[in-house]
């Protein structure tokens, strides 16, 4: 894949942390911003990024034009995976959406990935180039939600955005990832959410279990002491540690995820799992790419 060939590049091909599991297909990937204020519990991008606010990087935009004219444009840029492109701080630093108009005017094929419902706030720009958002849900319960994701839009909030981008014809899906044991993972809570999208327009949803990393499970029990000893036993005593992280045993997965495959079967949504080392059946494939880059429609120019 080509790639800028600057040290301060700031588009890069799409590298999963090297996991051997991940099956997303080639893509680039492009964040604006450094740190991520969402601060949600779980993150997987802590060791890299850090517990920090959401900072625009450097001559973003610039960078960003500089680069553009070194990449394979057939391919997509995923925006963001590791710092959300749609903090709190967006609103008024606007950087995403200046990031945005230059990827449109230039033709780029973008896949937004956000939990933040500002994105709709560009539905003008998205709707112009070759777009497609998938928003992360991982409860529609706000109170569960602002523990485990307190500065992210709240999921009622998420799900108003998802509407408002469909309805303006940006196609749109979700990532109910991660799918935590004992926390959201019963089968009236995965349905809520996958209802609640659906009716959003969403078309595909991409699942992952939860995989515990050392600091982001320190932060899980620091929140809920009462479901350590689950996590502990699934995780530390029964689960396997693969490349990085601690997976719970295939079993219990795949009870889990099977849950979510159900639900969006039933109300027809597109599916596929996450990282999670699953044969590549229709059991848990039935969308064309695991990340969702096959919603963006093929638009050329503007
Ligand atoms: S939005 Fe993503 S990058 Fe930001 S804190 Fe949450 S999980 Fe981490």
């Amino acid at each position: 894949m080509r790639s800028p060939p600057f040290r301060d590049a700031v588009i890069r091909p799409f590298d999963p942390w090297r996991s051997p599991l991940c099956t997303c297909p080639p893509k680039y990937s492009f964040q604006p911003y450094t740190g991520c204020s969402h601060g949600c519990l779980y993150c997987y991008a802590t060791s890299y990024i850090g517990r920090r606010a959401s900072v625009p990087k450097k001559r973003v935009v610039k960078r960003l034009v500089r680069d553009l004219s070194f990449i394979d444009p057939s391919l997509p840029i995923s925006m963001s995976n590791s710092s959300d492109p749609y903090p709190p701080e967006e609103r008024f630093y606007e950087v995403t959406r200046r990031c945005l108009e230059a990827l449109v005017s230039h033709g780029a094929r973008i896949l937004i990935v956000t939990k933040g419902a500002l994105v709709s706030r560009d539905v003008d720009l998205l709707s112009r180039g070759a777009c497609a958002v998938t928003m992360t849900i991982t409860t529609m319960d706000p109170g569960l939600a602002s523990r485990l994701e307190p500065r992210a839009s709240s999921p009622r909030e998420r799900v108003e955005a998802l509407e408002r981008l469909s309805s303006a014809g940006i196609p749109v899906g979700i990532r109910l990832d991660p799918v935590i044991p004992g926390l959201n993972d019963d089968r009236h809570s995965i349905r809520e959410v996958l209802e609640a999208a659906s009716s959003a327009g969403a078309r595909f949803v991409v699942t992952s279990s939860y995989k515990a990393r050392p600091d982001n499970l320190k932060r899980m029990i620091a929140a809920f002491p009462e479901l350590e000893r689950l996590w502990i036993d699934i995780y530390r005593v029964r689960g396997r540690w693969v490349h990085g992280y601690w997976y719970a045993p295939a079993e219990l997965r795949k009870r889990i995820l099977r849950v979510v495959i159900e639900e969006a079967r039933k109300l027809g949504m597109e599916y596929a799992v996450c990282r999670e080392g699953f044969e590549r059946s229709s059991e848990w494939y039935s969308a064309p790419t695991c990340d969702g880059t096959h919603l963006i429609p093929k638009k050329g120019v503007d």
